[in-house]
């Protein structure tokens, strides 16, 4: 994408923000420094400046009437692709938070260096935050964001993400936890980089020493818990490697996180003695699982990255012995108001989900204790019905 640097005064034109990525409310900050009539259109609370308007509603096309300037940051990519479409209708130049191939504008550094990571998503914005010398060397937080619901953070993780000067965060990291992390860090997506393509792991491994050069309180932000399938050992070790101080802060697990709000125990003295975590991804079009570990009746399994091989799972598990009766749940947007629960027997629960259109992430629960669900269910999201 080709861009024409201009400056523009702002000044008592009304600037539109839906969403409250923290990139974003950078942004509002700096549109209320410009005197902008800037509003605001999100449900979660947000931090801004009084002359600021916040609405809190779902957006509308008509919050666009008047509008020079527009910022979609909401944690949706379809609902930023669909207002920046608006504008593009209204010519009206909008930034699509974490999208620079798709925003009309970004905002460029004073120094006019660097483009500015609220549409790049590329590191070194401002000066804020970063270390004094360029010999000291910051300290890393390998910090688990749980699940996604923000009550399910840690106390250190939530002291972590507040006080940190960059912080670099992946896909399942959602929106009302990345709306808790200081505003004026710089952020850095490493999740979905371009069309999909994830920042390949030695990028966001070398990433995170070179932001340790530049900034005090670096946070490695990752869904549920770092050290359960989330590939926090390879980027420590590459910080060990170089020498660069770093902790680690646990998260609630996909698998703890979901069990409890759904109503599923992972064990329990009458239907499970043990419990595994399994990756269900696919190498090379096959799961690589060792079947044998697994036909235990007395054994909960808890799938993670299951969706795509599902199928195969269940079908995989009934020919190894396990029956084909065998209660199972597969639990979509765990702990999130838009949880949903899929349960069902192994035999049953591929078509149940074939036809229910479900979205990731989902976590697969397989064994005698997703019966349980019928008493134990307990969190009644608005859209399950079931
Ligand atoms: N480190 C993470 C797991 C990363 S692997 C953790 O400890 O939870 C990514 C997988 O985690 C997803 O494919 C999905 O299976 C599971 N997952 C993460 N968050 C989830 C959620 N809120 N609901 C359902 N599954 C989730």
């Amino acid at each position: 994408m080709k861009y024409l640097s201009v400056s523009i005064t702002l000044k008592d034109r009304k600037c539109l923000v839906v969403g409250t990525h923290p990139q974003a409310i950078r942004l509002v900050h700096e549109l209320a420094t410009q005197q902008a009539n800037v509003f605001v259109v999100s449900h979660q609370p947000v931090s801004v400046p009084a002359t600021i308007t916040v609405l809190d509603r779902e957006f509308s096309e008509a919050d666009l009437d008047d509008c020079w300037l527009v910022i979609a940051g909401t944690g949706s990519a379809a609902e930023n692709q669909s207002i920046k479409h608006l504008c593009d209708i209204r010519r009206l130049f909008c930034n699509v938070i974490d999208d620079v191939e798709n925003s009309s504008w970004v905002v460029t550094d004073q120094s006019a260096e660097h483009t500015v990571a609220t549409a790049t998503g590329t590191a070194g914005v401002s000066d804020k935050g970063r270390v004094g010398s360029e010999s000291t060397t910051g300290m890393v937080s390998l910090v688990g964001a749980g699940p996604g619901d923000p009550d399910l953070l840690t106390v250190r993780a939530l002291s972590r993400i507040r006080n940190a000067d960059a912080v670099v965060y992946d896909r399942l990291v959602s929106e009302p936890i990345l709306a808790l992390c200081n505003p004026d860090a710089e952020f850095v997506y490493a999740g979905k980089a371009k069309a999909n393509h994830t920042l390949p792991q030695n990028s966001i491994n070398a990433l995170l020493v070179e932001l340790a050069q530049s900034y005090s309180r670096v946070v490695r932000l990752k869904g549920g818990d770092p050290f359960i399938f989330g590939r926090g050992g390879e980027e420590i070790e590459t910080l060990a490697d170089q020498h660069v101080a770093f902790e680690v802060v646990p998260g609630i697990t996909a698998a703890s996180g979901c069990a409890a709000f759904s109503g599923i125990p992972l064990t329990h003295r009458d239907h499970a003695q043990s419990c595994i975590f399994v990756t269900g991804h696919l190498r090379d079009g096959k799961i690589n699982l060792n079947w044998q570990e697994l036909t235990d009746p007395q054994q909960t399994i808890v799938v993670y990255m299951g969706l795509t091989g599902l199928d195969a799972i269940c079908q995989s598990l009934i020919q190894h012995g396990r029956s084909q009766q065998t209660p199972a749940a597969l639990i979509e947007q765990g702990t999130k108001p838009a949880q949903r629960v899929l349960a069902s027997t192994l035999a049953d629960l591929p078509d149940l989900v074939a036809k229910s259109e479900v979205a990731a992430p989902t976590l697969l629960i397989i064994g005698g204790v997703v019966s349980l669900r019928d008493k134990l269910r307990w969190f009644q999201p608005e859209h399950d019905s079931s």
